[in-house]
């Protein structure tokens, strides 16, 4: 038997034909029709999707577009930043490449994403503490599960801090009728191998206006004033997506609302066969506002106590079974590299780390993979 993934990349079909044509008409470099093509898919799709005014730019990871963000909003030295801790590593290291300070806010149980409660405790603290207000809030939209927005961008706007949304997990996902990823200053979308659509490898900065797109196509392209010879006045980075990736990006366009799907269903699924198992629960966001979960990755909590297996043990039994399992993201105020770091915890991200499994839950996943996952967990 074939060993079902986490979260598999599952191609169209289309993608060769979109690379096969760069090919032929010779723009094998950076930039070129497919990474245009790419952006106004994606634009075409968030207008779609509820949100006809966004600029899409198209990157080389979702890191580098976080990065990209701080960087236009000219954060560096001596500032701070608020940002969710229960998130992978990527949400805060770009903090850390522009010289600022991370500060991290812990989750609230219902979304296990940021508590807009503990983030203005944070902020009003961190004033007091520094004489100064954190310079950007980066929220994160964890396993596709939309954060409380319309608190969070309340405080945000009241605060008067730019707000930047982490949607690497959660394109397709939708909040009070609006698709994330577009409801903050900024938003970013991550086309890594794993997430909902892959590129092999890069990203998307979000952002509202021509004046910021132009802004981040500039400085993504090692800021080059338009001179006729190479003129430079700011540091610029090489983060462009290349026309290739791109053209894989233009195939999985294709099956985007496809995949969005089925990661549904196989969460819907889950629900459903759990319900008889004691002491294993799928986690079921509950937010402050009608949403619909892209269901980026399904999550199980492990009460050992009831269910007489830990998560690890569990997980065991599952790789003996030939199926990829993981543990939660570890939160960043629990990490070794962020131990400096303010952090403003309430327990919840640890409790959600110990506790938590991740589940195959990519589109390749099939009804009879879900059944033999409950049937291994059962024995
Ligand atoms: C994947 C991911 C990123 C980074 O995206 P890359 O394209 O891999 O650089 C950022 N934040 C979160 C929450 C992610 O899951």
């Amino acid at each position: 038997m074939e060993k079902i993934w986490l979260s598999l990349a599952k191609m169209s079909g289309k993608e060769e034909a979109y690379i096969r044509e760069a090919f032929e008409t010779n723009w094998v470099t950076p930039l070129g029709p497919n990474v245009d093509g790419f952006e106004s898919d994606i634009n075409s799709w968030l207008t779609h999707q509820g949100c006809p005014d966004a600029h899409v730019t198209a990157l080389a990871s979702g890191t580098s577009a976080i990065h990209l963000a701080l960087v236009m909003l000219n954060i560096g030295r001596g500032d701070e930043v608020i940002c969710q801790s229960f998130t992978f590593a990527a949400s805060a290291n770009p903090i850390c490449y522009v010289g600022a300070t991370p500060v991290f806010v812990d989750s609230e149980p219902g979304t296990w994403n940021i508590d807009p409660d503990l983030l203005e405790e944070a902020i009003v603290d961190r004033k007091k503490k520094t004489g100064k207000l954190p310079r950007a809030i980066i929220a994160v939209h964890l396993y596709g599960t939309p954060a409380c927005m319309n608190r969070i961008t309340e405080i945000a706007r009241r605060y008067e801090i730019p707000l930047i949304e982490d949607a690497a997990e959660a394109m397709g996902s939708i909040y009070d009728g609006k698709p994330c990823g577009t409801i903050g200053d900024y938003g970013i979308f991550s086309f890594n191998g794993n997430k909902m659509i892959t590129t092999s490898g890069g990203g998307a900065l979000i952002s509202h206006n021509k004046a910021d797109a132009d802004k981040a196509k500039f400085y993504a392209t090692q800021a080059r004033e338009p001179f006729p010879y190479y003129q430079h006045e700011k540091i610029g980075y090489n983060y462009r997506m290349s026309n290739i990736s791109a053209g894989i990006g233009r195939g999985q366009m294709h099956i985007l609302d496809s995949h969005i799907a089925r990661r549904r269903v196989n969460h819907n699924l889950y629900v459903e066969k759990f319900k008889d198992i004691a002491g294993i629960t799928v986690k079921e966001p509950q937010g402050d506002a009608t949403m619909l979960p892209n269901y980026w990755l399904t999550c199980i909590e492990i009460d050992n106590t009831i269910a007489g297996t830990t998560r690890d043990e569990l997980s065991a039994k599952l790789a003996a079974a030939n199926i990829e399992s993981r543990p939660l993201w570890k939160p960043m105020h629990m990490q070794p590299v962020f131990a400096e770091a303010p952090a403003y915890t309430n327990g919840t991200s640890e409790k959600a780390f110990e506790q938590g499994l991740c589940l195959p839950s990519g589109p390749v996943v099939t009804d009879d993979d879900i059944d033999y996952i409950i049937n291994t967990i059962k024995k």
